[in-house]
């Protein structure tokens, strides 16, 4: 799958963290497990990258709002459709 080069500076070395792998880690990087490179790479590119770093702003105010709430209080289902809208916001369809 090709990067989509608008969104983040090209350039840099082999082994940085894409878009695409920002959305699958965003969670690690919240609960602190990621590994201290991936950590790295992740705020790397969240620093270089407008996009990434809006989605994880949005992706922790909704953590965080969620835990202000009781879990009970969000079905699953909710939790399942913001998620998913966040990562369409991410990944815009080819051709756009
Ligand atoms: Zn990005």
């Amino acid at each position: 799958m090709k990067i989509e080069a608008r969104f983040c500076h090209s350039g840099r070395p082999p082994g940085m963290v894409y878009c695409q792998h920002v959305v699958n880690l965003v969670l690690s990087y919240l609960d602190g497990t990621l590994d201290p490179n991936e950590r790295r790479a992740f705020e790397t590119h969240i620093a270089d990258c407008r996009n990434c770093w809006r989605f994880l702003r949005s992706y922790r105010e909704t953590v965080s709002l969620g835990r202000q709430l009781r879990d009970e209080d969000i079905p699953p289902d909710v939790r399942d459709r913001l998620e998913t809208f966040l990562r369409n916001r991410l990944h815009r369809p080819s051709g756009y």
